[in-house]
């Protein structure tokens, strides 16, 4: 059971929620939902473990890669160190050694702890 906001302006607690909106019953009042997620214009990005990634995290790859348009693989087990977090299907901005520069998926790497 998700319980909703109280009424802005009349503090009522029997609102109730429409799509984007909550609307108040009592006065009609209706306003947009505000993201539960605290930061929310930055998306969390999760190892594989669900162990939230930072930047500057080290982190291990989990299972062989193929970069896409060449012959290489990054093998599992491969330490990237440093990495940046970006928006997108590919979360992880990085340098892996031996490779280069490279975006990988969040979920096919295991953060450093
Ligand atoms: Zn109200």
């Amino acid at each position: 059971m998700s319980t909703f906001p109280a009424c802005p302006k009349c503090n009522s607690e029997y609102t109730y929620e429409d799509s984007l909106l909550f609307i108040c019953p009592e006065c009609a009042h209706e306003w947009a939902k505000i993201p539960d997620v605290v930061d929310s214009h930055e998306a969390v990005v999760k190892d594989s473990n669900g162990v939230i990634l930072a930047d500057g995290d080290d982190i291990t790859v989990i299972k062989d890669l193929k970069v896409k348009g060449t012959s290489s693989v990054i093998k599992v087990g491969t330490k990237v160190k440093g990495i940046r977090l970006v928006e997108g299907d590919h979360n992880i901005d990085c340098k892996v050694p031996g490779i280069g520069a490279m975006q990988l998926k969040s979920e096919f790497v295991k953060k450093i702890l």
